[in-house]
């Protein structure tokens, strides 16, 4: 469990302006005839290619199909204002040597910069908070986590986070601005964690994954990295989305709108928005065990804006806690120009405000943080040298930002996910019972499903 502050996960995302820097240079024409390759993964994430390469490392023939025109999935590192910039992952979530992500950027030479800095409020119309106050805040979440059996065994299984919420600021006695501002920090760290919305978070499962030892960090030059090492010598087909798997325990005929590939192993990597979706046709259809998990499980809404400048402008930033006007928007700002390397302030958003701003205009988006800046110390805030602005949610290839459980559903879900029907095998985040929606999570996913094939033990070593 974090200690540092906002949660253990605070990671929060995009799509936008600026080149995508994940080389696309390895894209063949879909239209090529391809040779029957035994292995066929979907999706060129970090799930998919973890799982691909170390299958290829073994031996095996594996081709990858990716529906759009990069590597990388919920990775995607683009320029902008002259730097690189994670509009979805950027903290690697525990620098110890047992996360894969870890360890696999130190075989390859990939440093890590921690993330340490100073932390502040700023509530809209108020001002800064003491840093006294903000620090009393943090101790009533850990104190709210402690009370979640309590509140568990009060409000029932079918409770969610919400619910949580009130029951324990009621206990507390917690009324006023004091139960206003408590509310808000215990939104804002399960709803930047998990991005679900707390009407939808499970209170019988909030807070308990799994998370890695060490400091949250970011990859030097982007967690590109990650992907272009993952991806190097592979056979990927980009802009090659499949439609439908026709699968036996013999094998798979695997469809896209360009050609038919016969295969004797498939790994769905997708993400559960896709699933969600229907998008792909499975026949036989999957069973109503995964088809149950698929609708239980939560696909949540985490969308980033991000605005460079020629000068840091703003004061105070450094990770701050924004308590808008508006619920839940822009609940978590963070100044990137030490990492990134240029004037860059990144805000994040989940729950019902990501879910909302599908329908905002980038512009309108901008515009408001630009705005919010200028009101931290009452400047006028210069015009940005680039911006972008996140739709993971409304991208019908991610139908969201990450997994998590939702009222309902349960750890089960994501084994249930992850099961294999015959030769049709099942990685991605979504499929990791412990470490759902994080590129670690992926990862694993990715070594478990290429040990199920092998029949061995695959470790991050064999990516290599
Ligand atoms: C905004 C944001 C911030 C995040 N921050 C962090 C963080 O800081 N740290 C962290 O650890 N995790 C973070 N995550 C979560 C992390 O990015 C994901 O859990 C992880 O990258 C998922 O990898 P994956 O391989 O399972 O799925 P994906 O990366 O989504 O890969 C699946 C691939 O399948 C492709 N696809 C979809 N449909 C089809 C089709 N029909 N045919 C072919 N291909 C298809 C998709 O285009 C995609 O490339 C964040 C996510 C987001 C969105």
């Amino acid at each position: 469990m974090w200690t540092d502050s906002i949660g253990r996960r605070r990671f929060l995302g995009g799509l936008g302006a600026g080149a995508v820097l994940a080389s696309t240079s390895r894209a063949q024409n879909p239209i090529l005839p391809v040779r029957k390759p035994r292995v066929v993964v979907i999706g060129a994430g970090a799930a998919g290619l973890t799982v691909a390469k170390a299958l290829a490392n073994a031996g095996n023939s594996v081709v990858v199909l990716e529906a759009k025109d990069r590597l990388g999935g919920r990775i995607d590192t683009r320029m902008l204002g002259g730097a690189p910039q994670d509009m979805g992952a950027s903290w690697v979530m525990g620098t110890s040597m047992n996360n894969p992500v870890s360890e696999y950027l130190s075989l390859k030479g990939v440093s890590l910069q921690n993330d340490s800095v100073p932390y502040h409020m700023f509530e809209e119309g108020t001002g800064y908070l003491p840093q006294q106050q903000l620090n009393q805040l943090w101790s009533r979440f850990v104190n709210f986590t402690n009370m979640l059996p309590t509140l568990r065994s009060t409000l029932g299984p079918n409770a969610n986070v919400n619910q949580g919420i009130e029951l324990f600021l009621d206990t507390m006695g917690y009324g006023g601005i004091s139960r206003e501002r408590t509310r808000y920090m215990i939104q804002t760290e399960a709803e930047t964690g998990y991005a679900g919305s707390i009407d939808d978070l499970s209170l019988e499962y909030f807070w308990e994954d799994s998370t890695f030892n060490g400091q949250v960090a970011f990859p030097q030059g982007g967690y590109v990295q990650l992907i272009d090492n993952l991806a190097e010598g592979l056979d990927i087909r980009l802009n090659t989305p499949v439609v439908s798997i026709d699968h036996s325990s013999r094998g798979a005929a695997v469809h896209t709108p360009f050609q038919t590939i016969y295969a004797t192993y498939v790994v769905v990597t997708v993400p559960l928005g896709v699933l969600k979706s229907g998008a792909i046709q499975f026949n036989p259809p999957l069973p109503a065990a995964k088809t149950n998990a698929i609708s239980r499980l939560g696909m949540s809404g985490m969308e980033k804006v991000v605005l460079t400048f020629d000068n840091a402008f703003w004061s105070s930033v450094n990770d701050l806690y924004f308590k808008s006007n508006v619920d839940g928007e822009f609940s978590y700002i963070k100044d990137m120009t030490q990492f990134s390397g240029t004037p860059t302030v990144v805000a994040f958003s989940g729950g019902d405000f990501a879910a909302q701003m599908q329908t905002q205009p980038a512009s309108q988006l901008t515009d408001r943080l630009l705005a919010v800046l200028g009101s931290l110390n009452g400047s006028q805030p210069p015009v940005p040298t680039g911006s972008h602005v996140t739709r993971w949610g409304s991208d019908p290839n991610f139908g969201g930002s990450y997994s998590y459980w939702a009222v309902g559903s349960s750890p089960a879900d994501n084994v249930s996910l992850a099961v294999p029907e015959g030769r049709l095998h099942f990685a991605g985040e979504a499929t990791n019972e412990l470490y759902f929606g994080t590129v670690h999570g992926a990862m694993l996913s990715g070594l478990r499903e290429a040990g199920r094939i092998l029949n061995s033990n695959v470790t991050v070593p064999d990516l290599l």
